[in-house]
């Protein structure tokens, strides 16, 4: 038994189709999800241009939907009709990393994840298709979240995982000055979650526009890097000191060095996004030593993340509208595609 499920394939380079494909009924330790909004992140648009030249394949982790089956012999706290938000990969709860909560690191998924990349499928389609109309899944990559929460923002609560994952990781203090430097889209999902804890959060930007969109969306303050010493601007605003963390959501040179001139001592700078070309930073050895400034890094989420990120959105603690640049629907995938890998949009969604 299986389920017809218009899907956006990526076939090849720079192409999309919107194909209807078979999708199997979900398997014992599966829930069949009817997937209504899925955002094109990174990883989707890394297939979409080549940099990850595997085809065909329907991908999509930022994904919502509703419970539609329950798999034989399954055992869940989810009902069919709940309302469910997706992230990428499960655990496998037995290695090192799963046993003390670090799930994210989990030594099986990635396994998992690699096997992905091949299919055992007729049709060759590989992925994790969450820009499909249904897919099987194993619960533990779901949590559930209100039915008053849109789709289109539903989706959005894997991103801010990947928010909360690292702001835990920070473990910022109220009242603590965050610098978010760049204020795309998710520069946006850490201001929202490091203004939800309590903290004094500035954005360092150059456009004009998302300084402003930053400040709409909460900061409490932005500096602009081409308006004189960056330090000095942070420092006029925030009592002459430097910041306590700084979150780096650009991988570019630039930004790391600003990072380097902004943090206190003591204080955190967070790798947030990776970089494409990475450019190694250089750091004194002795600054560190000196400072003892923390340089740490964060990706993906844990399980509790992920939860945590759908209550925010769902109780109103955060408002990600911010993050959402348009909605646009599953026929017209291909444009969809096109539009999230302008450099200057925020999450394109494909509702489904
Ligand atoms: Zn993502
Ligand atoms: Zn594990």
């Amino acid at each position: 038994m299986s389920v017809k499920s218009k899907a956006a394939v990526i076939v090849d380079k720079g192409k999309v189709e919107v194909r209807t494909i078979d999708i199997p009924a979900p398997k014992r330790g599966e829930v069949l999800v009817r997937q209504k909004a899925a955002a094109l992140c990174t990883l989707e648009q890394r297939f979409f241009t080549g940099v990850f030249p595997t085809y065909p394949g329907v991908w999509g982790h930022e994904v919502s939907g509703i419970v539609e089956a329950i798999g034989p012999d399954t055992y869940t706290p989810l009902k069919v009709g709940d309302h469910v938000a997706r992230g990428c990969g499960s655990a496998c709860d037995q290695c090192y990393f799963c046993a003390i909560g670090q799930d994210a690191k989990c030594e099986v998924e990635r396994m998992r994840l690699k096997a992905q990349q091949k299919s055992d499928r007729e049709d060759g389609i590989m992925g994790i298709f969450g820009l499909s109309q249904y897919a099987a899944v194993d619960p533990r990559n779901l949590v559930p979240i209100s039915r008053d929460v849109p789709f289109e923002l539903a989706a959005l609560s894997e991103p801010v995982a990947c928010a909360v994952a690292s702001a835990s990781k920070l473990d910022i203090e109220l009242g603590q000055t965050v610098v978010v430097i760049g204020a795309g889209a998710m520069g946006m999902a850490n201001i929202l979650v490091a203004k939800s804890l309590g903290a004094f959060v500035v954005v360092s930007e150059l456009d004009a526009a998302r300084r402003q969109k930053a400040l709409d969306a909460g900061a409490h303050a932005v500096l602009d890097p081409n308006s004189g010493d960056i330090a000095q601007q942070l420092q006029a605003i925030n009592d002459g000191r430097l910041a306590d963390v700084v979150i780096v959501t650009i991988g570019v040179e630039p930004a790391n060095e600003q990072a380097v001139r902004l943090v206190a001592p003591n204080g955190k700078i967070m790798l947030f996004a990776s970089a494409h070309p990475a450019v190694p930073m250089s750091v004194d050895p002795n600054w560190v030593h000196r400072s003892g400034i923390v340089i740490t890094g964060s990706t993906s989420k844990n399980r509790k993340d992920l939860y945590q990120a759908s209550l925010l959105i769902a109780r109103g603690i955060i408002n990600v509208q911010p993050m959402v640049e348009k909605v646009i629907p599953l026929d017209q995938a291909q444009l969809a595609f096109e539009e999230a890998i302008k450099p200057e949009s925020y999450r394109i969604v494909v509702s489904m």
